[in-house]
């Protein structure tokens, strides 16, 4: 080879540099934290690319999160010492799938302009339908319906592969039957949610094998990071693509359209059933079934190809002690079953950590080897030992959010950036105290993957009127807006147009064009329904000639949205005045509103502006992949990390992925990590005492420091838990289970922790859009 002096190979370690070179054939880096997988994926594209094996454009790589695409992108553009000409499909699962399925959406009979759903109209349109069963939503919550389905979703499964039990379980028996309804409302209104983009597209490749045809052999390399925390639809997507193309028809990469250009309509809408199709002809046997079983019986399961053809050129890249996403349906299985699933793998391990120092390997390393199921690896630093990682506790959430106030403070005074700052969180309320205490000190900071500039009302509003100027049939937002501001167009009148739209099977535009020629609504209704159909065509028709930023002032300006708030008396308006503004700001990036609202649907992490120094906020579950210098990681409680619901939950399965996310937090941090924990805390309004965390007592020691908290007030009173526990650090030196926290630990049942339910987890990468909790679900996208 040639490549002995290619720039961006210098400085990795032969084993990388192994992982890199290996182009043919499938390879997987099974390696734990901070060894450079990521590193090694990004080298990899770059090593392709100036080695003339692919053209970007036939590279596909998948990350977890959208940040982490947009990381890649800057740091191949780094390597490669030049922009590269064209990119790679570089994005998450759902990103690269939802752009498949646009350039060919006729074939599951959407059209190329659908929309994607979010969790809020996802619940609407569920309760419709629970209301049009006669099933009562307080019995059967649409929450609840919607996780089901997105669990399916996760599964791979199509409405008529859900096992018959599973489907009984909701709505008296009728879960299936929703699924099936659901799946139908959504082809009516053009639009899919989060887990169609990748169901949807493998059913486009089932039942299109030219199609899929067109994508393998496209596709010379693929790449997948974060690999450990696949679900099977990713896994079933990603056998689908990794198959050589069949030899027979060789398909030039030349043939195949370009992914951002529609298809132009060529295509027949083809007559299968919508949401059902031919998939149950070619069905798997349900993962849900192999789920049990032994890992090698699953494999046949799951191979849904012939497998004839050997798989190409596939890296897959993940670390056992990191899957996280269990809860979401993503199987560790994956990881462990590579070699069986690509025949001739090659494996390579990395065991040099580049991040972290060594105390803090050291503590992250002793805390995971408490887990039982897993394959165990080594991990050294060449690094500093380092400072010990520190255990702080405080009287309560705020004496924590002051605490760590004023460590970031001195930190910022020992010159630290405040970009080098990181504080991760069990669950997602836990940030509103930082919030707080961050705005009180005037300290910047932002919140990734949390909740979201886009999820606020008046932006939610701006966008449903934009959504149905790219959509006409968006009926979820033409019904948000129809009354916003009010036009006389109350809930009958609402209820009438969904009659219509109901009985004719077309969308609620089209029924509000027909009803207002009727003399069905009450004259002033009438007319200012048929005002607003008019504006809504000259929008419409303006969107040709008017860049779409001005084209959303305008539709601010005439529907009366804006007047709306300038009225409003009420102390946020002048703050929603400004987001309106800022949202037409946001809409500046982007070529066109087409472009612009398909970025809203996808995007699901967030950041403050990009160029200022500022203090990062996030989930564990978002933390996946970063690093940062400084690491803090409050609410190391029992009930709270762990979990109460993994407390609850039988056998130790939960409890273990909990362990992961432990073990992923403390492998953020590259200098120092600060654990905190505090003995009193308010859960959902009811002040509770709390047990310091298990994993606290499974760190070495030796690699640990105890101490005060900054927090002012001092915790002296702390039910017990108070400073005695420390006042002996010796005896924490000496072993890792201190007789203080042993001693919490024997009173832990029902000694603590809220009293039922326990946390609201954090859910989200996914930018708060999951189902389950948190308020929804939506992607770490991905
Ligand atoms: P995680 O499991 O957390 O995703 P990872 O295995 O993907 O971690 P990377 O993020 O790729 O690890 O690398 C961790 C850090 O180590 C990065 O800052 C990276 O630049 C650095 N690094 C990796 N390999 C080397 C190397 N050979 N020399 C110097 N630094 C390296
Ligand atoms: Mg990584």
């Amino acid at each position: 080879t040639t490549t002995g002096g290619a720039r961006y190979l210098a400085g990795l370690n032969p084993e990388q540099r192994d992982a890199v070179e290996t182009l043919d054939g499938p390879v997987l880096v099974l390696a734990g934290a901070g060894t450079g997988k990521t590193r090694v994926l990004t080298t990899r594209i770059a090593h392709i690319l100036s080695q003339g094996r692919a053209r970007p454009g036939e590279i596909l790589s998948v990350t977890f999160t959208n940040k982490a695409a947009r990381e890649m992108k800057t740091r191949l553009a780094e390597m490669l010492g030049q922009a590269v000409e064209g990119m790679p499909w570089l994005g998450t699962f759902h990103a690269i799938a939802g752009r498949i399925l646009r350039s060919h959406a006729e074939l599951v009979q959407l059209k190329s302009n659908f929309t994607v759903l979010d969790v809020d109209d996802q619940i609407r349109l569920l309760k419709q339908l629970l209301q049009a069963e006669n099933i009562d939503d307080k019995r059967w919550p649409a929450r609840m319906l919607a996780g089901l389905i997105d669990g399916w979703k996760n599964r791979g499964l199509s409405p008529s592969q859900v096992p018959s039990g599973e489907a009984a379980v909701f709505g008296n028996g009728k879960g299936g039957k929703l699924y099936t309804s659901y799946q139908e409302r959504l082809k009516i209104l053009n639009a899919a949610d989060f887990g169609d983009l990748l169901l949807e597209n493998i059913r486009l490749f089932r039942e299109n094998p030219d199609v899929l045809r067109q994508y393998q052999t496209r596709f010379k390399f693929i790449l997948v990071d974060e690999y450990q925390d696949t679900n099977v639809a990713q896994y079933l997507w990603l056998r689908l693509l990794s198959q050589a193309p069949s030899s027979l028809t060789p398909a030039t990469s030349a043939a195949v359209p370009s992914p951002l250009v529609g298809e132009g309509g060529s295509v027949e809408r083809s007559e299968t059933e919508p949401g059902e199709g031919s998939v149950s002809a070619d069905r798997d046997p349900s993962p849900a079934s192999l789920r049990s079983a032994p890992s090698p019986t699953r494999g046949e399961g799951r191979d849904i190809s012939a497998a004839t053809t050997p798989p190409k050129n596939i890296c897959c890249v993940g670390d056992d002690d990191q899957s996280i996403y269990g809860w979401r349906g993503a199987e560790v299985d994956n990881i462990l079953r590579f070699e069986h699933d690509f025949p001739g793998a090659k494996v390579i391990r990395l065991e040099r950590n580049y991040r972290s120092t060594g105390h803090i390997l050291a503590a992250a390393s002793h805390l995971i080897t408490h887990n039982e199921g897993r394959l165990g690896k080594t991990l050294r630093t060449e690094d500093v030992e380092g400072e010990k990682v520190t255990v702080t506790g405080a009287w309560d959430s705020e004496e924590e959010a002051r605490g760590i106030g004023e460590e970031i403070e001195e930190l910022q005074r020992k010159g630290e950036h405040l970009n080098d700052i990181a504080i991760l969180v069990r669950a997602s309320y836990q940030m509103r105290e930082f919030e707080d205490r961050f705005v009180t000190l005037g300290l910047p900071y932002r919140v990734i993957g949390g909740p979201r500039f886009y999820e606020r009302a008046e932006i939610r509003d701006a966008l449903a009127y934009l959504r149905v100027i790219n959509s006409p049939a968006d009926d979820l937002a033409f019904e948000r807006i129809v009354n916003v501001p009010k036009r006389g167009l109350g809930d009958a009148a609402v209820q009438m147009l969904h009659d219509h739209a109901r009985k004719r099977r077309i969308p609620l535009f089209e029924a509000a064009r027909a009803v207002v020629e009727t003399d069905e609504l009450k004259p002033k209704a009438r007319g200012s329904l048929r005002q607003l159909i008019l504006q809504f065509e000259r929008w419409r028709a303006q969107r040709e000639v008017t860049p779409h930023t001005e084209l959303a002032e305008i539709v601010l300006d005439e529907s009366g949205y804006t007047e709306m708030w300038q009225k409003d008396r009420s102390a946020d308006a002048a703050g929603r005045l400004d987001n309106l503004k800022e949202l037409i700001r946001s809409m500046e990036e982007f070529e066109n509103l087409h472009g612009f609202l398909e970025h809203i649907s996808l995007v699901m992490d967030r950041e403050g502006a990009a160029d200022e120094e500022a203090v990062s906020l996030m989930t564990l579950h978002s933390a996946k992949g970063l690093e940062f210098d400084n690491v803090f990681l409050p609410g190391w409680e029992e009930g709270l990390f762990p979990s109460q619901r993994t407390l609850d939950e039988q056998g130790r399965a939960g409890l273990e992925e909990e362990r992961r996310l432990a073990h992923v937090g403390l492998t953020r941090a590259r200098r120092r990590a600060k654990l905190y924990f505090a003995t009193n805390r308010r859960i959902h309004g009811t002040w509770t005492t709390t047990i310091p965390s298990r994993f606290l007592d499974e760190l070495p020691a030796d690699s640990v420091e105890i101490t005060e908290s900054k927090g002012g007030s001092g915790w002296g009173g702390a039910g017990g838990y108070g400073p005695s526990r420390f006042d002996n650090v010796e005896s924490f030196g000496s072993s890792y289970a201190t007789p203080g926290w042993q001693r919490a630990q024997a009173r832990r049942p029902g000694a603590r922790g809220p009293s039922e339910g326990g946390f609201k987890e954090e859910q989200s990468p996914f930018g708060g859009r999951d189902p389950f909790g948190g308020g929804g679900f939506g992607g770490n996208f991905g």
